[in-house]
């Protein structure tokens, strides 16, 4: 069983089928032969589903602190995203190939007809216009030609407002009821706006920085204290950190997230940063005293789990930060009665960051035992491990944060133990 649906992702289902139901009466008008209007009235919902999933899929860019808790966090929000893009690219391909199915029938000259007019008939052209920018920056977000860069996938995505629009020219005035799309693309435009326009401005919060300290060769903690009001953050939540160092190597004013390793609450913010590519290096020597802005928190890593049960926590390599932080809740609240096993999986004892702290706070809180598991002494964790370190393992709830193939690892291994998989709840640090 997968995971449940939020109220989030329904509402998000709910706005895809309106446009459709507003054009069900209108979908089986004026065709003669029973073949080609079924393909027609198909070709033409294939087209109405995914324009309606291309302007969700753009309102789901919008990033607004707590509106994405509504979707299980921000990495869950992004995977909708990132799934009704590619169902949008797939049914407006089957629109286009169904309306031509539709003509050859008749004759194979009608068939290229329809999707080829005469340059006048401008508003098929819009529609193919709309469709080669979708493939220009689809393309790569689904590696089609190998790994991106991820700043220049990203300047991609500003293809979508042309895309957007010319869809929308292509499918608006032959319609009779236009508002569900008006609806949709006020959405779409909105949250594009905020995104881009406004909330460079708006939601960034500056911070100082007024330590850096090492964890490991290539990991960092820094500490950032407010310039003005706070952030207020939970365990396991995390921020997108621009760094405004002029000193910096690369990735100066860049936005990268990061997780909170501190306790929520505590007077400043602290963030667990490994050298993982340009802008990650440069951060491990930014300067003391220099600005950055943060913005967030996003994320609901630790909501998504039922309450009241006994957790399992699977942390891998610099997966660890959103467990320190909610180590360090525990430690500042010595009282609080939960019943947690922090399973770290790191490479070998020196890559186990925040070690002492983690076992120095199990050493002394009840609600916590760690289990450290290396690489270079046992291999990947298999569940003899897990059945020695916490044979109730299948009764808890179990978060799990690291690199992608640890999390599939997991996930596979966790199948075959037969634990439900709405009782695992994952967060990769990678959103591509
Ligand atoms: C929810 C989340 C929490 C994270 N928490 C931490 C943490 O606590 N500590 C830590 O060291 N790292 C964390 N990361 C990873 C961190 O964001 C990347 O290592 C960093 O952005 C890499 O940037 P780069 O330019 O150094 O490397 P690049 O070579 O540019 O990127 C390396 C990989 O990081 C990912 N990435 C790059 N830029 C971004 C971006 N702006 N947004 C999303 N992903 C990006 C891409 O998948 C890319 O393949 C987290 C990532 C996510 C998504």
């Amino acid at each position: 069983m997968h995971q449940r649906p939020t109220p989030g992702e329904i509402l998000a289902i709910a706005l895809i089928l309106l446009p459709l139901i507003a054009a069900l009466p209108r979908l089986r008008d004026g065709y003669s032969s029973e073949w080609s209007q079924a393909l027609i009235s198909l070709g033409r919902i294939s087209g109405i589903l995914g324009l309606a999933m291309m302007l969700v899929t753009a309102a789901l860019s919008v990033r607004l602190p707590l509106l994405d808790a509504c979707f299980g966090g921000l990495p869950r929000m992004w995977r909708l995203h990132r799934r009704l893009g590619f169902g949008a690219f797939m049914l407006i391909l089957l629109h286009v190939l169904l309306l031509a199915f539709a003509a050859l029938p008749h004759s194979l000259s009608m068939a290229v007809a329809l999707l080829f007019p005469p340059l006048a008939e401008w508003l098929t052209w819009a529609g193919w216009l709309a469709l080669v920018t979708l493939v220009v920056f689809l393309a790569p977000t689904f590696q089609f030609f190998g790994p991106i860069h991820y700043q220049n996938w990203k300047r991609l995505h500003l293809l979508s407002v042309p895309t957007l629009a010319l869809a929308l020219l292509h499918t608006l005035p032959p319609l009779a009821s236009p508002w569900p799309w008006w609806l949709l693309a006020t959405l779409a435009a909105l949250a594009l706006l905020w995104r881009k326009g406004l909330s460079p401005w708006l939601a960034r919060k500056p911070y100082r920085v007024t330590e850096v300290s090492s964890l490991a060769p290539d990991v960092v903690e820094i500490t950032l204290l407010p310039e003005r009001r706070p952030l207020r953050h939970k365990a396991g939540q995390f921020v997108y950190l621009s760094p405004l160092d002029d000193g910096l190597a690369t990735g100066r004013g860049e936005e990268h997230p990061y997780t909170l390793s501190s306790a929520p609450g505590a007077p400043e913010l602290k963030l667990g940063i490994k050298a993982l590519g340009d802008a990650s290096r440069a951060l491990q020597s930014v300067a003391l005293g220099s600005r950055v802005l943060l913005e967030g928190p996003y994320g609901a890593f630790f909501e998504q789990a039922a309450p009241g049960r006994k957790r399992l926590w699977l942390g891998g390599g610099i997966g660890i930060t959103p467990f320190v932080a909610a180590a360090r809740a525990l430690a500042a609240d010595p009282g609080k009665n939960e019943e947690v096993v922090l399973c770290y999986l790191a490479n070998r004892p020196e890559r186990a960051y925040y070690l002492e702290e983690l076992a120095d706070i199990a050493a002394r809180h009840p609600s916590l035992r760690l289990v450290p598991h290396y690489f270079s002494e046992r291999g990947p964790l298999e569940l003899d491990f897990l059945e020695q370190h916490c044979p109730d393992f299948r009764e808890r709830e179990l978060l799990i944060c690291g690199p992608p193939p640890m999390i599939h690892h997991l996930l596979r291994l966790l199948a075959e133990a037969g634990v439900p998989r709405h009782h695992i709840h994952t967060e990769a640090f990678d959103f591509l």
